[in-house]
């Protein structure tokens, strides 16, 4: 034994468990678990839990694993009384703020300073964080609406898809392209009506609320019905323009409904001379005037931002006013096509949009086609005029990418 583990109280394989997780060893942590002697539980000499560790470190993998041995969320011994929360949102690692919240911990729990994980989350810049835990809602308090209440016939959501109705109400990217896309990949398309009517209510339950109303969920829920609603009505049309075409019953159902997603992307997506995209525009101005309840401070920052003259985009204010403010943001490091935030592509020919996968990209290429090469000559222009510069173009990966599209 070495000279400072002589008046440790943990023992051998707890504290090197504790070095992996400070090196961000992930195999070798997993490795150790299984000879940990008294379970998961454990605190270290200053009284932090190891999830607390885990949580610090923003280790995903670590942290369901030690949620999977039964860690005990409220362990805390070290007197600041920061819960794991206020760790993960130090470590800015969303899944693992995701995890922890899923796991029960109470999102309002204050540390010895008097502030919420959320708070911290705001100091140190990790705004996806503070998103992530004040747009959370527990999957529990949306099982009643999984039930058959008074005259119903059957639940406003199947049972089956809470879980997924969930993911979407938690969602904390408010693009209506998101919403749509989610929709799809959630499979709550044949929902669409109930789930509409279900975030209509669950908005109206909150601003009901007589203690811990939450005006920006209730705004939040009523946006995203509101944009459901634009969807139904973008079906409805469609169906309209399509009825003569002859379909079979099954296969043309299916096909139609994931092409009127398409045709609402790009009425969406579609931008007026300037760049400015007037459907959403428009749909968030009528979103705003029908929230129901007009005395509040929310619907009042929403109007009055909305009605300067040269003021943000409307998206931007209803990021802002539901997320909080982000001070800086380079909107250049949002997907192009839905508002994810640090999407993985760029456009292979100009790279100066940025895309969350080829399908983000293949549904933007009607507009981007039109500014594709305007915006690699603007970038040849300046890696001339900046010869030095990082993030040059290499040439061979681009022909390559360029001869893949012309294929
Ligand atoms: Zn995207
Ligand atoms: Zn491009």
């Amino acid at each position: 034994m070495t000279e400072d583990n002589k008046n440790s109280q943990l023992d051998e394989v707890q504290r090197q468990l504790l070095d992996r997780l400070a090196k961000n060893d992930s195999s070798g942590f997993k490795q150790l678990l299984g000879q940990l002697k008294g379970g998961v539980n454990f605190v270290d000499d200053s009284g932090m839990s190891c999830l607390a560790h885990a949580s610090f470190k923003g280790n995903r993998e670590a942290v369901q694993l030690l949620l999977e041995l039964g860690a005990d969320i409220n362990l805390n011994q070290h007197g600041a009384d920061y819960t794991p929360l206020h760790f993960a949102a130090l470590s800015g690692n969303t899944h693992v703020c995701r995890l922890l919240l899923d796991a029960g911990i109470k999102p309002g729990a204050i540390n010895s300073v008097q502030r919420t994980a959320a708070q911290m989350a705001a100091f140190v810049g990790n705004h996806a964080c503070v998103e992530t835990i004040n747009n959370y809602v527990t999957r529990s308090s949306l099982e009643y609406y999984t039930q058959v209440h008074g005259q119903q016939k059957e639940p406003q959501i199947p049972p089956t898809l809470l879980k997924n109705f969930h993911s979407f109400v938690t969602e904390i990217n408010l693009h209506p392209v998101r919403i749509a896309l989610n929709v799809q990949s959630l499979g709550l398309l044949r929902i669409l009506s109930s789930l509409r009517k279900t975030l209509a209510l669950m908005c109206e339950k909150e601003m009901q609320k007589s203690h811990d109303l939450n005006e920006l969920l209730a705004f939040k829920f009523h946006y995203q019905g509101w944009i459901l609603a634009e969807l139904i009505r973008c079906e409805e049309q469609f169906k309209a323009q399509h009825k003569d075409k002859p379909a079979g019953e099954e296969t043309g159902g299916e096909a139609n409904k994931n092409e009127f997603i398409e045709v609402f992307v790009k009425r969406v997506l579609k931008e007026n001379k300037l760049g400015q995209l007037d459907y959403v525009e428009y749909t968030i101005r009528e979103c705003a005037r029908e929230f129901p309840v007009r005395e509040c401070t929310i619907f009042r920052q929403i109007a009055t931002q909305l009605s300067a003259s040269a003021g943000p985009p409307a998206l931007t204010v209803l990021r802002n006013a539901i997320n909080g403010m982000r001070g800086f943001v380079d909107e250049s490091s949002y997907c192009s096509t839905c508002g994810a935030e640090k999407p993985d592509k760029k456009c292979s020919k100009c790279r100066a949009v940025q895309y969350c996968d080829r399908e983000c990209q293949r549904l933007h290429w009607f507009m981007h086609k039109k500014n594709c090469a305007r915006l690699l000559a603007q970038s040849q222009n300046q890696s001339q005029s900046q010869p030095q510069s990082k993030g040059n173009i290499d040439t061979a990966e681009l022909r390559e990418e360029l001869s893949k599209l012309t294929a």
